[in-house]
């Protein structure tokens, strides 16, 4: 698992969130730990490296 730091698209606070780099390509939704929003979460990895990553806000 890969930490993973990033500003959150709704309140831009710092915080990571914890990447399975076993899954090439992932895209799911989680909330972020400070405002409690979501985020969709976009990741992309190729040889163990991160090479995409994306944050996006959820309109709710
Ligand atoms: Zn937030």
């Amino acid at each position: 698992m890969l930490e993973h730091f990033f500003q959150c698209p709704h309140c831009w606070e710092e915080i990571s969130m914890l990447l399975d780099m076993s899954v090439k390509r992932q895209t799911y939704i989680e909330d972020c730990e400070i405002c409690c929003n979501p985020i969709e979460i976009s990741a992309i990895f190729e040889e163990n490296e991160l090479t995409v990553f994306a944050a996006n806000s959820i309109e709710q």
